[in-house]
């Protein structure tokens, strides 16, 4: 990690950018000066100009239907747990199935919303599932996918909805029906164009969604020495434009207090002989606080419990935050939307932390393999482990009618919810060997308890309806039925 140093400096004109996103972040630096890593990760991954989900579609590939790139699977840049095995999928439909059973069967007034849906086979799964209980999708007014990028909006109607379905766009979203059961489906960027109607029991599914949400990063340092008053300065969030003051020197008193300053981007100078592709891009601790270093290391006892320990680093995402609220406020209701009845539930799937607070977790991931997050911007995937108890904390404080159960390691969930037995008998069925094989590497691989299986390093949380903690969820510590 690198402290700040005299990035404006670097505006050399001639510089070969690697993607057109890599210039125009240089030139909004340039002018702000460093971002926040948030920025940073936004741009890149959901941004306008070639963001990694979000570059524009191709109008061939609008032309023949096809989404213009592919992120997921063997050829794409990594393979996710639907895309790995169908148990996957099914098994998440079981657990909705489950809910449902649990909350009394409701026969009417049932969302089942997606937030990152990919490529849609974790929905497809869950509704060819759901369709071998006919009263529970009977009970499904709207499915609702929560997708920011429009090409995979597309790859994921011809998935739900057959080749070429009709849609159509409102102002609520982009609309078509899907081949299960002719159920009506509509396609948002953001969860906050649902609207939250306390009749309605809310099935929401998040796999691995939180961890491409952006992050901020802190860091402790010692307190810098506070402006003079006649000092002009208009705000602190910029960095100052000279190189000689990086960073903070011990204050003058004998007990330096610390204080959380934030992680920001920068232009790294341009090399040549780097091997391709060096990072264009860099982390520099800024030399005063900001805005969001004086706000979000607040928000919690426990970043607050990091605070007096030196070089202390946490990441804060607060895109996490207005999630886990919105899941809450939907099955629990708030004060000022109050629900009668809390009902639904939300299932997230992710790697990230149980109890810690993540600290150096942003990864770049291209190819199947870990590149520097800092090159190639808009190429690279971004991801950052996720802060499960922070989502917890979150749900319980947005809304009194939720509780919250887990995290529990994927293992154990997908143990709990029968993947050795759903899975045996699909091997079972297969006809040759070679399926058979691919079939049992497959779902092995999901429940992979090893240092870096996906078993271990993925867990699941649930957020389900205020009951005294008297039924858990099944998977998690509960029976279907409830226990
Ligand atoms: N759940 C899928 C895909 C995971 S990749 C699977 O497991 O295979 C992350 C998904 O979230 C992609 O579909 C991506 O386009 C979407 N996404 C990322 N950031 C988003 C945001 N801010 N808002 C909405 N969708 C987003």
């Amino acid at each position: 990690m690198l402290k700040a140093e005299s990035w404006h400096n670097l505006k050399e004109s001639a510089r070969k950018w690697s993607t057109p996103l890599a210039k125009q972040l240089f030139d909004a630096i340039s002018i702000t000066g460093p971002v926040p890593l948030a920025s940073y990760m936004r741009m890149c991954l959901t941004g306008d100009v070639g963001g990694y989900y979000t570059g524009a579609i191709t109008a061939d590939a609008a032309s023949t239907g096809e989404a213009a790139r592919d992120q997921f699977g063997k050829k794409g840049d990594f393979i996710t747990s639907p895309e790995i095995s169908q148990v996957f999928g099914e098994l998440l439909g079981v657990w909705f199935i489950a809910e449902w059973m649990s909350q009394g069967r409701p026969s009417e007034g049932v969302q089942i919303i997606e937030v990152g849906p990919g490529r849609g086979t974790l929905m497809d799964d869950m509704l060819r599932t759901i369709q071998r209980f006919p009263a529970m999708a009977g009970s499904i007014e709207n499915i609702f996918m929560v997708e920011a990028s429009k090409d995979l909006q597309l790859t994921q109607r011809n998935l739900l909805c057959g080749k070429d379905a009709a849609s159509t766009d409102s102002e609520g979203g982009s609309k078509s029906v899907t081949k299960y059961g002719g159920k009506p489906i509509t396609w948002t960027d953001s969860i906050k164009s649902i609207p939250i109607d306390p009749r309605k029991t809310p099935f929401i599914v998040a796999h691995e969604f939180f961890d491409a949400l952006p992050i901020h990063s802190f860091q402790t340092a010692p307190a810098a020495p506070k402006p003079p008053p006649s000092s002009t300065t208009k705000s602190q969030d910029t960095l100052p434009q000279t190189s000689s003051s990086t960073t903070a020197s011990s204050s003058s008193s004998d007990t330096p207090s610390l204080e959380w300053r934030e992680m920001m981007v920068a232009p790294v100078p341009p090399t040549t002989s780097d091997p391709s592709p060096s990072p264009e891009f860099q982390l520099i601790l800024s030399p005063s606080t900001t805005r969001h270093s004086r706000f979000l290391p607040e928000t919690s006892p426990r970043y607050h419990a990091l605070s007096t320990t030196p070089s202390s680093i946490i990441e804060v995402c607060p895109d996490a935050s207005i999630y886990a609220t919105d899941f809450a406020s939907r099955i629990g209701g708030t004060s000022s939307q109050p629900k009668p009845r809390p009902s639904g539930a939300a299932l997230i799937l992710d790697y990230g932390t149980a109890t810690s607070v993540p600290a150096n977790s942003l990864r770049g991931i291209r190819s199947h393999k870990l590149v520097n997050p800092f090159s190639e911007p808009g190429l690279v995937d971004l991801s950052a482990d996720v802060d499960f108890t922070a989502i917890a904390d979150i749900a319980l404080d947005a809304s009194e009618g939720v509780e919250v159960h887990g995290p529990v390691e994927q293992a154990d969930f997908l143990e709990a919810m029968g993947i050795r037995e759903r899975a045996g008998a699909l091997v079972k069925k297969s006809q040759d060997e070679e399926t058979k094989n691919r079939m049992e590497t497959a779902w092995k691989r999901l429940v992979d308890r090893g240092e870096e299986g996906m078993g271990r390093v993925y867990k699941a949380l649930a957020i389900v309806p205020e009951n005294g903690g008297r039924r858990r969820p099944v998977g998690f510590g509960g029976d279907v039925g409830g226990s």
